[in-house]
């Protein structure tokens, strides 16, 4: 489906909203204990993907801090993590890979089958935004800004 076509993007970004919300409902003894490891992409190796949809989210809420581009990586950590304070920027909007990521005091990742039927609903949503697939934050999040500039 291509963008403009189905949902009107309000509704899109409203559904995104509510995968994040329905995924905090539900009952895994598991929980963010703000502690940033995750966010540390480059000691982790490891680095979040977005869908578009979430990575629209994301840049509403960075603009909503009054930033209007990413900012620079520092140390090869999130952009969106403070490099003061060491928050992170969207904290509520925060992508869904980061509220099931791998963190072991967090109480370690979600199995995929746990939480496919919520991945498959914001796979819908990039679909109906005419987006290609999940990308790098760093990527996804500058083409989205772009976008909503
Ligand atoms: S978006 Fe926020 S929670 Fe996710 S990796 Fe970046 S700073 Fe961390």
């Amino acid at each position: 489906m291509k963008a403009g076509v189905g949902r009107e993007r309000s509704e899109q970004l409203a559904e995104v909203r509510r995968v994040y919300a329905e995924l905090a409902a539900r009952p895994v003894e598991r929980g963010c204990l703000r502690l940033t490891e995750c966010c540390q992409f480059k000691r982790t190796g490891l680095t979040p993907y977005l869908t578009k949809g979430e990575a629209l989210v994301a840049a509403q809420a960075l603009r909503a801090t009054g930033r209007k581009k990413l900012p620079n990586e520092i140390n090869g950590a999130c952009p969106l993590l403070h490099p003061d304070s060491s928050r992170c920027l969207i904290y509520a909007d925060r992508p869904f890979g980061c509220r099931t990521h791998f963190c072991a005091a967090a109480g370690g990742p979600l199995a995929r089958r746990e939480v496919l039927d919520l991945i498959r609903r914001l796979e819908a949503v990039d679909a109906e935004l005419g987006g290609d697939g999940a990308r790098k934050l760093p990527v996804a999040l500058a083409a989205a800004l772009a976008e909503i500039a």
